[in-house]
């Protein structure tokens, strides 16, 4: 099985989709209709978050261990230190193993109820992503993405000692990092640029968020941490109570922004997809990025 990084490293620019695991029966149904339809474009992996609690992170594992099973996809596992021992993340990440998940996104996560609140260690666990990345590093070999901030991390006071604790993580033996919701290119390319200036140079992924409704704008401005900047507010304000118009401009926005990112050569987009596909769909058949069915063909 190929890893993410070297899908990231082929000749032209790819697409990814991320799901959270489904809540019950009716959510699986949903969730595994998306992921069907999102397999047919070919994106170059797919990836599971891991939530907070004991069913919903044994959700992620079956499902990941399904996508191995019965798809053609290449499957990325979320992990988290939260409430969690080393004995109990090595379970977690031999279970990964175990069912043929080779990739894995090595993240913090937050303390469960809020956020925001104060990260506590478990007595037997970890601090830091970077602490993560280098266990499972050391437990086999393993593809280690990790997650990045064009605005800084929420906790850190500057921009700087941000980017150098995501240098941190790519010297444990992180691959490749996603970044977090963001709205103009610039807001990446220049967390790309503090990267470079520290002679970083691992593949760094925009997360992209199909802007479909207010309710998806609103997320943007949550998980960013950023407001929405004048020259999206002048586009989409005006829209507000038509949703089809609102609908129609978002997803002009995001194309035009994912469009900009590939002139300036990221090596591929990764998709939020809310566990739906219909968007995706949309932004990356107009961009491209999928493979034609012509291509498929020829095998
Ligand atoms: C692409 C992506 C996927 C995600 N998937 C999930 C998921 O599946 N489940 C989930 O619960 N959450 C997920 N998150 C959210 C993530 O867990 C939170 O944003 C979390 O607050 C930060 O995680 P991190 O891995 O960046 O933490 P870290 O890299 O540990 O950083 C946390 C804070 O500590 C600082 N820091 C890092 N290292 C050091 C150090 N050595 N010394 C001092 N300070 C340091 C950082 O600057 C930052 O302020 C995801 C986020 C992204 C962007």
């Amino acid at each position: 099985m190929t890893s993410v990084v070297e899908r990231l490293h082929g000749p032209d620019p790819v697409f990814s989709v991320e799901f959270f695991p489904p809540r019950d029966e009716a959510d699986e149904q949903r969730l595994w209709l998306a992921i069907r339809q999102l397999e047919g474009l070919e994106p170059a992996f797919m990836s599971v978050t891991y939530g907070a609690g004991g069913s919903s992170r044994d959700r992620t594992i079956r499902t990941t261990g399904r996508v191995v099973q019965e798809t053609s996809l290449l499957p990325m596992a979320h992990l988290t230190a939260v409430d969690h021992s080393v004995a109990e993340l090595r379970n977690v990440i031999g279970w990964y193993a175990a069912v043929g998940v080779r990739n894995i996104l090595a993240v913090r996560g937050d303390p469960p109820g809020d956020p925001n609140g104060e990260w506590i260690r478990h007595p037997q666990g970890l601090t830091y992503a970077e602490e993560l990345v280098a266990l499972v590093k050391q437990l086999g070999d393993f593809c280690v993405g990790v997650a990045a901030f064009p605005y800084g991390h929420p906790r850190s006071t500057d921009l700087d000692s941000d980017t150098e604790n995501l240098v941190r993580k790519f010297r444990a033996g992180a691959g490749f990092a996603i970044a977090q919701l963001f709205f103009e290119a610039e807001d990446f390319l220049r967390l790309r640029d503090r990267l470079a200036k520290r002679g970083c140079d691992a593949p760094l992924l925009p997360g992209i968020l199909p802007l479909t409704t207010v309710r998806t704008l609103r997320k943007t401005v949550e998980l960013s941490g950023a407001p929405v900047p004048p020259s999206l507010a002048r586009r989409l304000d005006p829209l507000v109570d038509d949703p089809k118009a609102f609908r129609a401009e978002g997803i002009d926005i995001v194309t035009e922004l994912a469009q900009r990112l590939i002139d300036e050569g990221v090596p591929g987009v990764h998709f939020y997809t809310f566990n739906m596909s219909k968007a995706t769909t949309e932004v990356v058949e107009r961009l491209g990025l999928h493979r034609p069915a012509h291509d498929r063909s020829a095998g």
